[in-house]
């Protein structure tokens, strides 16, 4: 057997871990639930003695190159801490890295958990054969990475790729981070269901009223369900989504002038509602993407996976992920490859 790593993915909901070899082939792959009630010292002790009954398997016949964990936070990449982790209390300013280290005896790289989805869609996913991407993930937030040359772009702290925090509207919804009216406001999860109860409370909104009242789990997914079922308001709000996109897609394409650009996470799923309002905005916002915008980007049916052929080059492609909840486990599995 050849080389292999092992990826972690640290979510405040689930831990998932999975064993993959150098060349990207998975070996094994296992989920569990993050404790995080029972607190830090908890979930460490269960991801370690996961990371280890895996390795155990495999370190006779193969050498595990270390461990790569993507963790909801912002880390700093020298001491090997989080700055901050609003989805993992008491983990902020604690020595992550080296307490890992010391319980597994393998090296550890920690990163945050948008970096290595985007890593992963570079190495097996959307990105495969084109050369630098960024990637967007709409999930409860919305998280951004930079793959330049194969690896993470850090800028000087590791804080590089926050473009979930781009003001789209100057004056616009108050955000966590302190500035008005961040793209994370208009295009996440959370922002969808907040758009869809303005809506129901301003009484224009028969459909998602409907749905709201009769379904307990009433969620973004919902939204999107409504929306190609053709409900005005439902598609009124992933045109928001889209156009906050394009928005920030014209800044970043003007700016970094990549081959592509992955949008990723739960909201994603909803592309055939919000991507027309994406290449609307940046066919008017972005003077790069006019020059290098494909043909018809919206030609293949999911998304524009199709066009990305090896070689075909010179175009800038906005495109959907394709790993889905797996491109954070193949990105963490490709740090210590990679380091
Ligand atoms: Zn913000």
């Amino acid at each position: 057997m050849p080389n292999f790593s092992i990826g972690v993915d640290l979510g405040g909901t689930n831990l998932r871990i999975a064993a993959v070899t150098e060349q990207g082939s998975l070996i094994e792959k296992v989920t569990l639930g993050t404790k995080t009630k029972l607190g830090r010292d908890q979930v460490l002790n269960d991801m370690c003695d996961a990371v280890r009954h895996i390795s155990d398997k495999y370190k006779d016949s193969a050498t595990l190159l270390g461990v790569g964990i993507g963790v909801p936070g912002i880390i700093d990449m020298q001491t090997g801490m989080m700055r901050e982790s609003p989805n993992l209390p008491g983990w902020a300013d604690y020595p992550v890295r080296a307490e890992i280290e010391k319980r597994l005896g393998a090296p550890v790289i920690l990163e945050n958990d948008a970096n290595v989805a985007a890593l992963g869609e570079k190495w097996l996913g959307a990105g495969r054969h084109v050369g630098d991407i960024a990637m967007l993930t709409l999930g409860t937030g919305v998280g951004g990475g930079i793959v330049l040359e194969g690896k993470i772009w850090h800028g000087m702290t590791g804080m590089a790729g926050e473009f979930g925090h781009m003001t789209v509207e100057p004056d616009g919804q108050q955000c966590g981070c302190g500035n008005r009216g961040c793209l994370e406001q208009y295009s996440s999860a959370t922002a969808v269901m907040r758009m869809a109860r303005e809506a129901i409370a301003n009484g224009d909104a028969p459909g998602l009223a409907k749905a709201a009242n009769s379904d307990i789990e009433f969620s973004a997914k919902e939204i999107y369900n409504l929306a190609i079922q053709g409900d005005d308001q439902a598609k009124r709000i992933f045109r928001r989504v889209g156009r906050a996109l394009g928005i920030s897609l014209a800044t970043m394409i003007n700016g970094l002038n990549l081959e592509m650009y992955v949008i990723g996470g739960g909201v994603s799923s909803a592309w055939e509602a919000f991507s027309p309002a994406i290449f609307e905005e940046l066919r008017q916002r972005s003077m790069v993407y006019a020059a290098t915008a494909p043909s018809d980007p919206l030609a293949m049916p999911s998304g524009a996976s199709g066009q990305v052929e090896p070689g075909t080059g010179r175009k800038t492609i906005i495109t959907r992920a394709l790993l889905g909840s797996d491109a954070g486990l193949y990105g963490a599995a490709r740090l210590p490859i990679t380091r």
